[in-house]
């Protein structure tokens, strides 16, 4: 058996039974060859999740390698509209064929079979990938892994995405309430996503550094100050931040708000629109703060804001999991969060974080953490064991294993 040094740091936090099941796992899977393909090599839940996962089984035995797709703007303009119909049932518009027929095309060209590109298992992420497995006949035998919160699709998304889900051996989403509801029993799997504790992201960080660090982006740290981490896209919804914040500030003059997103992920064709809106949103006001250059927000900054912001919103209004709810709860921050697919599956409400839709409920409960930090304590204590529990890196191995083996067998 290989022993991976990566692994053993879990034992703290997983226990030996856990970790042993990996060994095991593992041990049936060795020398196996899987080629990830994805639309972008930075930037977000995606690229976080392979960025995990990958040094880990490399060092189980597992070689893994990746290749990325870049769409074009057309491209990404049309898998924004496919986005959205998964994402939203009440969506209007179908997906235009002649449009639909231009994507195909192109797609048909994105790979050329070289020796890199070998593998014994592919894996092909999201919706703007799931032609692949039928486009390409040596991409077999494959999984899709769907990252988006299909719990309420519009039927014209599934149809589409439908399509090709034959050619694949299995179709693994991130929570049970998104899996695809005519999809047969063998062919759906969960993996439960987890974080890495260990990274520059999410390791343990003294306050002197995270204040610094905060300053350093122009806010001020002695000031209270409540944080949202999202890309800027339509539905991880900015504006109700907004909303929610000046709501506080009738009470609380001297809140600040930071809207982190840096956006680095070259598959996101939205962000700059949505950016411009909640700027003109905002209008002139000093102290929301739009922090979104990755020269100046990296992990290390995103890591300060998740820890030390009195206050950690998550308003997106559709969420496949949500994996900066996760590592904010890791960082003993209550999220008020929304209940959405991903966040509701995270969030206790008022046992380790809030649960609100609407925006006068909301900015309660960041009243209500802002005067009782006691209470925060509380229920950040409890969003740390949480995650401790669910959803940390070897949980989403073995998951990730079990859809490996499931192929394999
Ligand atoms: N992220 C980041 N910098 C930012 C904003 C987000 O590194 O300024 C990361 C965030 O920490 C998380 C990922 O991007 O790891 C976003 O994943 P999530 O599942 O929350 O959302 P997605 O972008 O995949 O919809």
């Amino acid at each position: 058996m290989q022993i991976s040094p990566i692994l053993e740091r879990f034992r703290q936090y997983s226990g030996d039974a856990q970790i042993m099941r990996i060994y095991e796992k593992a041990a049936s899977l060795q020398g196996l060859r899987v080629l990830h393909i994805n639309t972008t090599a930075r930037g977000g839940g995606v690229a976080e999740i392979l960025s995990a996962l990958t040094p880990i089984t490399n060092t189980l035995g597992i070689t893994h390698a990746r290749k990325v797709i870049q769409l074009d703007e057309a491209s990404g303009a049309l898998m924004g509209h496919l986005v959205d119909l998964l994402q939203n049932h009440d969506e209007p518009g179908a997906m235009p064929e002649r449009d639909v027929q231009i994507f195909l095309e192109k797609l048909s060209h994105s790979l050329i079979r070289t020796p890199e590109l070998d593998a014994d298992i592919y894996v092909i992420h999201d919706f703007q990938l799931v032609p692949l497995a039928q486009l390409f006949s040596w991409l077999q035998p494959a999984f899709w892994f769907c990252h988006v919160d299909t719990a309420h699709p519009n039927p014209h998304g599934v149809q589409y995405v439908r399509q090709f889900l034959d050619d694949y051996e299995l179709a693994v989403f991130n929570t049970s309430a998104s899996v695809l509801q005519d999809l047969p029993l063998e062919k759906r799997q969960v993996i439960n996503l987890g974080i890495d504790p260990f990274v520059d992201k999410n390791q343990a960080m003294d306050r002197t550094e995270g204040i610094e660090r905060i300053r350093r982006c122009g806010l001020d740290p002695e000031r209270p100050l409540l944080t949202q981490v999202a890309r800027f896209g339509r539905w991880k919804d900015p504006w109700q931040a907004v909303d929610i914040y000046r709501l506080v500030k009738v009470q609380e003059p001297h809140v600040q708000l930071a809207l982190v997103g840096a956006m680095e992920a070259s598959d996101d064709h939205t962000a700059m629109e949505v950016l411009q809106s909640v700027k003109r949103y905002v209008g002139e006001d000093p102290d929301v703060h739009f922090l979104y250059d990755p020269q100046r927000i990296g992990n290390r900054e995103v890591n300060a804001f998740q820890r030390f912001s009195n206050v950690v919103l998550q308003r997106s209004q559709r969420e496949g999991f949500g994996l900066t709810a996760t590592e904010a709860m890791w960082k003993y921050q209550p999220i008020i969060g929304t209940s959405s697919t991903g966040l509701r599956s995270q969030i206790i409400h008022e046992e380790n974080g809030y649960i609100a839709d609407d925006v006068g409920a909301s900015a309660f409960y960041a009243l209500h953490l802002l005067h009782h930090p006691e209470i925060k304590d509380q229920l950040g204590d409890r969003a740390h064991a949480y995650v401790q529990q669910h959803h940390l890196l070897p949980g989403m191995l073995e998951d990730y294993l079990d859809s490996l083996l499931h192929i394999c067998q």
